[in-house]
């Protein structure tokens, strides 16, 4: 019995400090807080910097982009993924590396309440071969090609084309080496920029395996330090961290360095050279306009074999501003701790899609106007005109209504910002007689017409 009454009284003392840690814990949150919410409380919020509002007007955009390429992606056989946009740090740190820009610089990492350390997701691929893994994808028909379409974030400083919430849509195939795949997603992405009428170049290069990369990487730091007082602080730094990234610098001088660099496609192993030749053979059948890149490498430590980048036509020389890049992962799933799968994929930035749309003029489709707008005069005929509304609405027919608005006026005003072919008044007249004002908003001509046969009426004049 007193060991019963002791083990109690343990649980109780325990329960008592984990709830005061909880306390001070919330405690110590509220004041982290404090200041910065007397400051805030101040002045109207702000949006964040490089994050961005879509209004309205921006959406015929927006629909365009996602209508064409959820249409491509159904085509070719990749069925939609949504992903958690919140992942344990640690996938990212498995997957795209420590010493990658992304994983040092840029992301939105921060503890939860529980004090697990989280990260706002900087890109999908990593999410993707996590769901592969957890959902014991490989059991499925393989390939698996999925899709996804969604907001990444990134610590990035913020410029033109370049946010801190931005989206993605991304195409994976995971569970086949075949090259036919990595061709594959170079037309999957040339493809939906045709559709889209942007004319993009293709810039490509294979990076090897991790065993043929070996010695690369060996030959690559001996060149580099030879030219050591010549590079920038940030490249001094990769050589020791990420020489591959020494290639890719955006620095002039170091761009010039880079220039008579060795190429990594000369110390490829021949598994590698020939799964390259293989899928530039596939290019070359389908006439894709590439370019051999020697420079190009993405920086992610799960790449693998093939990579590639999308540019925008004329610019060529701005890489920063690719639309879109991916390439081949093979050995992703099995540093997260699954099977050794090995896969591909591709993704596109929407807003610099976007961008290039409105560079380049591209006439998007307008959203759907209205044809008929529904007006209302009185008490008695608001009540009316609402049931009127949603008869109009199941039979059909695209309407719009400003039944906050009183006043003839007033709603016709509305009617022709919105360009409709017809407004329908009701008023206490039409009310009474049982009838409706038919009025022809281009010549302004206006008919009476019986309650009862105004839906067949508007059929027969909007030919529906
Ligand atoms: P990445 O895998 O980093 O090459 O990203 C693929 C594509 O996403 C890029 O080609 C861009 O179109 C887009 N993207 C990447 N980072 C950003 C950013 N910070 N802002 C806007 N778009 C971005």
């Amino acid at each position: 019995m007193p060991k019963i009454k002791a083990k109690k009284k343990k649980k109780k003392a325990a329960k008592k400090i984990a709830l005061k840690v909880k306390k001070t814990a919330k405690e110590k949150i509220r004041a982290e807080i404090k200041p910065h919410l007397a400051k805030a409380a101040k002045r109207t919020p702000q949006l964040l910097r490089g994050f961005k509002d879509i209004l309205p007007t921006e959406q015929k955009y927006w629909d365009f982009v996602r209508k064409k390429t959820k249409n491509i992606a159904q085509i070719y056989g990749f069925e939609r993924i949504d992903l958690p946009i919140l992942e344990e740090t640690a996938l990212f740190i498995r997957s795209v590396g420590k010493e990658t820009d992304i994983v040092e610089k840029e992301m939105f990492s921060f503890e939860d309440r529980g004090g697990e350390n989280i990260s706002l997701r900087p890109e999908a691929t990593a999410s993707v071969a996590r769901a592969y893994i957890n959902h014991g994808m490989l059991n499925l028909p393989q390939p698996v090609r999925v899709f996804y379409l969604g907001p990444m974030f990134r610590y990035d400083r913020p410029q033109s084309g370049r946010y801190r919430q931005f989206n993605q849509v991304g195409f994976e195939a995971l569970g086949d080496i075949n090259p036919v795949l990595d061709a594959q997603m170079v037309i999957v992405s040339c493809n939906i920029f045709k559709e889209l009428g942007i004319d993009v170049n293709i810039q490509i290069n294979s990076i090897g395996c991790p065993n043929c990369r070996k010695e690369y990487k060996v030959q690559l730091v001996n060149y580099y330090k030879s030219q050591k007082s010549d590079l920038c602080e940030d490249c001094k730094a990769r050589l020791s961290k990420n020489p591959l990234r020494l290639l890719d610098c955006k620095e002039e001088k170091c761009m010039a360095i880079a220039e008579d660099a060795p190429q990594i496609v000369d110390w490829l192993c021949d598994e590698c050279k020939n799964h390259f030749v293989k899928v530039l053979e596939f290019l070359d059948e389908l006439e894709i306009n590439y370019n051999l890149n020697p420079r190009l490498v993405r920086g992610l430590d799960y790449y693998t074999k093939t990579v590639f980048e999308i540019w925008p036509e004329s610019n060529e020389k701005k890489a920063q501003n690719a639309l879109g890049g991916g390439g081949r992962y093979d050995n992703l799933i099995e540093m997260l701790g699954g099977r050794p799968t090995p896969a591909v994929g591709a993704s596109i930035g929407i807003e610099r899609t976007i961008l290039r749309i409105k560079e380049l003029e591209i006439a998007v489709p307008e959203p759907e106007k209205p044809d008929i707008l529904v007006a209302q005069l009185g008490e008695a005929a608001k009540r009316k005109a609402l049931g009127f509304y949603e008869e109009l609405r199941k039979e059909g027919f695209n309407i719009a209504e400003s039944f906050a608005k009183d006043g003839l006026k007033n709603q016709l005003d509305v009617a022709n910002k919105l360009g409709v072919k017809y407004t329908l008044i009701l008023g206490q007249k039409e009310l009474s007689e049982g009838t409706i004002l038919l009025r022809d908003m281009e010549g302004g001509i206006q008919e009476t017409i019986n309650y009862n046969k105004i839906v067949k009426e508007l059929k027969k004049r909007l030919g529906q």
